[in-house]
C-alpha cells in the first residue's frame, strides 16, 4: 500500500533475475504485436511468443484472426469504405502518396485547402490548419501559442503530446487534478494572487488545456464548468478532441455538441484524424486571425512536408459521410451504433463485476486491473480466444493503475461484443479482476 513506484520499479530493472526477466518479457510481449491487416472489427495479429508449459518462451509467427478491441477505429472508416476508399485511390493516382514539400513551398494542393475549410465548418470554427501528425499538432503548436512569461494550467492526465508541447513552450506549467474544476480554480487563484498587488496580472497569457474525452480514462471533460472558470479568470482554453471529434455528439461534432457548449467559448480546438476518420494527421481550429498567425509562424507548417493527399481525401470523405452528404444515411447510423455499442459494452461489464471507469457514450472503455503483473495473463488468455486487447500500463498510467483499454467501434456487431464479453467474463475470473459482486440475472 505504500509508494508503489518503490515496490515495482526494481522488478523491471533487475534483468539478472531469471523469473523477473520472464515476467518482464511477457509484459513486453503484450505490446507492439505486429498486425497484418486493416484495423477493422477483426484483424490479423502475429503471435510472437508462445508459452510452452510455463517453462520457456518460444518465438512463433502464427497469425490469428482476432476481434479487434484496441484500434481507435471509432466509426469504422479505417477499413475499406464504399464512399471513402474509391476517392482515396483516385487522390493517390492524382496527387501521389506525398507532396514532397512543405505547405509554404509546393506542398499545398487544392485538396489541402478544401480540407481546412471542411474541418473548420465541421468543428464549428471560422478557420482551421492541418498537420501531418496529431502528436506533432500538440507538441509543435503549444510553443507557438505561449512562451516564457505565460502560464499553462494542464489537466494532470493530459496526453503526452500536450505535456511535451507545454514543456517545449518555456511557459510556467501548473497541473490541476484530473477533471476537477474546483481545483483548477484554486490553482488559478493561487497563481494570480501570488505576491502580486491586486491590480497587477503576473502572467502575459494563461492557457488552460483539457481533453474532450480522456484517452486512458474514458471520461468526458467537465467542459461547461471549466469554460466558466476560464471566462472568470480571463484564461484561454485549449481543447484536445482527439477521442471525441467524430465519435460523440448528435452529428459527431464532439464534446461541445454533446455537452451543449458553444464552440465560440473554446478558443483553440485541436483534434486528430486518427480516431474517427480512419486517417492520420491533426488540426487546430480557431479564429481567422489565430489560424493566419499559425500559418506564418508554426515551424510544423513552414518546415514539415504537408499531410499526405490520400490521407487528406480520407478525412474529407469521411466527414461527408458523417454529415450524410454522401447521399446515404450511413453516417448518422454509425454515430447511433457507436453510442449503442459503447453503452451496451460498458453496462454489461459492470454487471459482471468489473471495475469500469469513464462515462456513458464514451467509446473508450477502460477496465481496471491495477496490478501490472496481471497484464500478461489477461492479454495472453484473451488472445488464445481470438480477442485482441490493448493493455495500458506505466508510464502511460501510474504504476499500479494498469488497465485494459477497450476501444469500441461502430463496426463491431452485437455478436462481436457478446463474444468479447464472454471471453472477458472467463479471463476476468481467471486473472482475478472482478472487484465488485456480479449483478444477479434478472428474469
Ligand atoms: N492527443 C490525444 C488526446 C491522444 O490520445 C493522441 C494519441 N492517441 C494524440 C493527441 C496524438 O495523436 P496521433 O496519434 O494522431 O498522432
Amino acid at each position: 500500500g505504500s509508494n508503489n513506484l518503490q515496490g515495482y520499479a526494481p522488478i523491471c530493472v533487475a534483468h539478472e533475475d531469471f523469473y523477473v526477466r520472464r515476467l518482464y518479457l511477457r509484459i513486453q510481449d503484450c505490446f507492439g504485436r505486429p498486425i497484418t491487416s486493416a484495423p477493422d472489427a477483426w484483424f490479423d495479429v502475429v503471435e510472437r511468443y508462445s508459452n510452452d508449459n510455463n517453462k520457456t518462451l518460444k518465438r512463433t509467427t502464427n497469425i490469428s484472426r482476432c476481434l479487434n478491441l484496441g484500434s481507435y477505429n471509432y466509426l469504422g472508416f479505417a477499413a475499406a469504405d464504399e464512399y471513402c476508399t474509391p476517392r482515396v485511390i483516385e487522390s493517390l493516382r492524382k496527387y501521389s502518396p506525398s507532396t514532397c514539400s512543405s505547405r509554404v513551398d509546393a506542398g499545398t494542393t487544392a485538396l489541402h485547402n478544401e480540407l481546412e475549410k471542411c474541418v473548420a465548418d465541421f468543428v464549428g470554427k471560422p478557420a482551421a490548419i492541418v498537420f501531418g501528425m496529431g502528436y506533432v499538432t500538440n507538441s509543435a503548436i503549444l510553443p507557438v501559442l505561449i512562451g516564457k512569461g505565460g502560464l499553462i494550467i494542464s489537466d494532470s492526465l493530459n496526453h503526452n503530446s500536450i505535456v511535451n508541447g507545454a514543456r517545449g513552450s518555456g511557459a510556467t506549467i501548473r497541473v490541476f487534478q484530473h477533471n476537477t474544476p474546483s481545483h483548477l480554480e484554486e490553482v488559478l487563484r493561487e497563481q494570480l494572487a501570488e505576491g502580486q498587488p491586486r491590480t497587477h496580472r503576473p502572467w502575459k497569457k494563461i492557457m488552460v488545456i483539457v481533453e474532450g474525452i480522456y484517452s486512458m480514462e474514458g471520461d468526458l471533460c467537465k467542459l461547461p464548468e471549466i469554460i466558466a472558470i476560464c471566462k472568470k479568470y480571463k484564461a484561454y482554453i485549449y481543447l484536445d478532441e482527439a477521442h471525441s471529434i467524430g465519435a460523440v455528439g448528435k452529428t459527431g461534432k464532439g464534446v461541445c455538441e454533446l455537452l451543449g457548449v458553444d464552440t465560440a467559448d473554446v478558443d483553440i480546438m485541436m483534434g486528430t484524424f486518427t480516431k474517427s476518420f480512419g486517417s492520420c494527421g491533426g488540426y487546430i481550429a480557431g479564429s481567422k486571425e489565430l489560424i493566419q498567425y499559425l500559418k506564418y509562424t508554426c515551424p510544423a507548417h513552414l518546415y514539415a512536408t504537408s499531410i499526405s493527399p490520400p490521407a487528406a481525401e480520407q478525412i474529407k470523405s469521411s466527414i461527408k459521410v458523417i454529415l450524410g452528404e454522401d447521399g446515404s444515411n450511413r453516417g448518422p447510423q454509425k454515430l447511433a451504433q457507436i453510442r449503442e455499442n459503447s453503452n451496451f459494452f460498458r453496462s454489461e461489464l459492470q454487471k459482471m463485476g468489473f471495475e469500469v471507469i469513464g462515462d456513458d457514450d464514451s467509446p473508450v472503455v477502460p477496465i481496471m486491473l491495477y496490478n501490472p503483473a496481471k497484464i500478461p495473463a489477461f492479454s495472453r488468455e484473451c488472445l488464445k480466444q481470438n480477442v485482441a486487447v490493448v493493455m495500458v500500463a506505466f508510464p502511460a498510467t501510474p504504476l499500479l493503475l494498469a488497465r485494459v483499454r477497450v476501444c469500441i467501434s461502430a463496426s463491431h456487431t452485437k455478436e462481436d461484443l457478446v463474444k468479447a464479453l464472454k471471453v472477458f467474463d472467463q479471463v476476468g475470473d481467471l486473472v482475478g479482476i472482478k472487484y465488485f459482486p456480479a449483478e444477479p440475472d434478472k428474469e
